[in-house]
């Protein structure tokens, strides 16, 4: 249990539970290949079975910090800044994000959607999970879709998701890591069938970095 004033600046969006922040390459997505520094913020409730960070999860082992703290090592480093979880619509992105934008940084995020959206972003990656679907906000907004494909069934919750979210958002189909030596030919198959897909790899995973 936090101590109350730290709750409250938590709620304000003032502090928030860090888990890890980190200067490397965008893996994944529209963006892949390109250098970003990566903002980890805890607490997720979504609970996807094959999720690689369940480290995540319990924003309470994460440390509440402060968002001049996150915000001056960000500006250190890179112009592109993704704020990535766990599932970072958890807390209010609204002063997290206008801090960063003040000092003219690109504004990412990668997201479930689970919670509507706040804050102000230049490119918000919309990744929906089965079992919290996504706010209208975040499928409104969405500059890019990437559904992770784990099992067959998966191309129809893509196909789903694609009709929900804004006409101009890219479509990305990525291979769930664990799965992907079987499920990547069936993308591969699927997006020249389908060419209003992309193919999206976790490329950082074949690079090993992180
Ligand atoms: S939404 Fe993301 S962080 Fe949350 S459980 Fe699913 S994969 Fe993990």
């Amino acid at each position: 249990m936090l101590p109350k004033e730290i709750q409250t600046e938590v709620e304000k969006g003032t502090m928030l539970p860090l888990m890890e922040e980190f200067y490397t390459i965008q893996g994944e997505g529209y963006h892949t290949g390109t250098a970003a520094y990566f903002i980890r913020i805890g607490g997720c409730d979504v609970g996807c079975h094959w999720c690689d960070v369940k480290e995540s999860w319990n924003a309470a082992i994460h440390p509440p910090t402060h968002i001049d703290h996150i915000v001056e090592n960000a500006s250190k480093y890179s112009e592109t800044v993704v704020i990535t979880g766990g599932e970072p619509l958890t807390w209010d992105m609204t002063l997290l994000t206008q801090m960063l934008k003040d000092r003219n940084r690109r504004v990412h995020i990668e997201t479930s959607g689970a919670y509507p959206l706040t804050g102000t972003w230049d490119w918000i990656c919309l990744s929906p999970k089965k079992n919290k679907l996504p706010t209208q906000t975040v499928y409104d907004n969405a500059h890019e879709l990437k559904v992770i494909i784990y099992n067959k069934h998966d191309f129809i919750f893509a196909e789903e998701q694609a009709e929900k979210v804004n006409s101009n958002a890219i479509l990305f189909l990525q291979p769930e890591w664990s799965k992907k030596e079987e499920m990547t030919p069936l993308i591969v198959d699927y997006v020249m069938n389908n060419p209003k897909w992309r193919v999206s790899l976790q490329t950082h995973k074949y690079l090993n970095i992180p």
